[in-house]
């Protein structure tokens, strides 16, 4: 489903965020991607989704060299993808409901089908009578739900997520890994972002691991 061969970033005024990274997930892998602060995790996620550009080295997609694509097919490559963020992004002046009918809207879906499938991902998350609702009126991990159901909503292929727990006490954690859980169960790939010591402690999947730029693969249960 994804393939890096050999990929570098470096940012403009110089700073090597990643360094010939090779890495692949199969369709309905999981996987954690850890190292400290700066290791260069959110870089490597935002290459996927093509909010940056690698300097070196191709990315591959479904078969795509997404390297090489111009900015008309990106919103075609999103909507493959969900994208979770630690502090969720929700719009705070919109309700639940619009917030996760959003990534649907901007694909101009007739209003009918767009209840039917935030319902569908608001009850999945377990929020379908908070709709309604304004975000603030939310706890952190209802409000993180809610960047889930907004991320699932057009049934994505692969999921992103950037320190999705970073904000959650230890309970909430453990909720949105089994969130995540559920979706890699019926086939949709996860990619995590985390530092989160007791989540990679408690959960025995793939592990990459950044360290200054570059990847390697823990082996499970080192
Ligand atoms: P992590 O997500 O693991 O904390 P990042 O991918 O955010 O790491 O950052 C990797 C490196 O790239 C860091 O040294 C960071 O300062 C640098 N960096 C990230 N984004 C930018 C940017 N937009 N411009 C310049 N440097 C950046
Ligand atoms: P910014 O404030 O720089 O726009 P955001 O992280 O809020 O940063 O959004 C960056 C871009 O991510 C947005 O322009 C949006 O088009 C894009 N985006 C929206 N939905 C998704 C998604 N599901 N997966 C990946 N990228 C997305």
């Amino acid at each position: 489903m994804i393939r890096f061969q050999q990929v570098s970033k470096a940012y403009r005024g110089g700073r090597q965020a990643l360094q010939k990274v090779d890495f692949h997930l199969q369709p309905a892998d999981m996987a954690f991607l850890t190292g400290h602060s700066g290791a260069g995790k959110s870089t490597l996620l935002k290459l996927i989704c093509a909010l940056e550009r690698p300097s070196d080295g191709q990315i591959w997609f479904n078969g795509h060299d997404i390297t090489r694509i111009d900015s008309k097919q990106i919103p075609f490559l999103r909507r493959n993808i969900g994208m979770i963020f630690q502090d969720h992004k929700l719009l705070m002046g919109h309700t639940i409901f619009d917030n996760v009918a959003m990534p649907l809207r901007v694909e101009l879906a007739n209003e009918k089908d767009v209840k039917r499938r935030v319902s569908a991902a608001l009850d999945k998350v377990g929020l379908l009578d908070k709709a309604r609702c304004l975000p603030i009126q939310l706890s952190g991990g209802e409000q993180q739900r809610v960047g889930i159901a907004r991320a699932i909503v057009n049934k994505p292929m692969l999921l992103l997520a950037d320190e999705p727990t970073g904000n959650l006490d230890s309970e909430l954690s453990h909720q949105i890994m089994a969130l995540f859980g559920e979706f890699n169960r019926v086939g949709v790939t996860v990619l995590m972002a985390t530092h989160d010591t007791s989540l990679l402690s408690t959960y025995d999947y793939r592990r990459l691991d950044l360290y200054q730029g570059q990847l390697r693969e823990i082996a499970r249960g080192a």
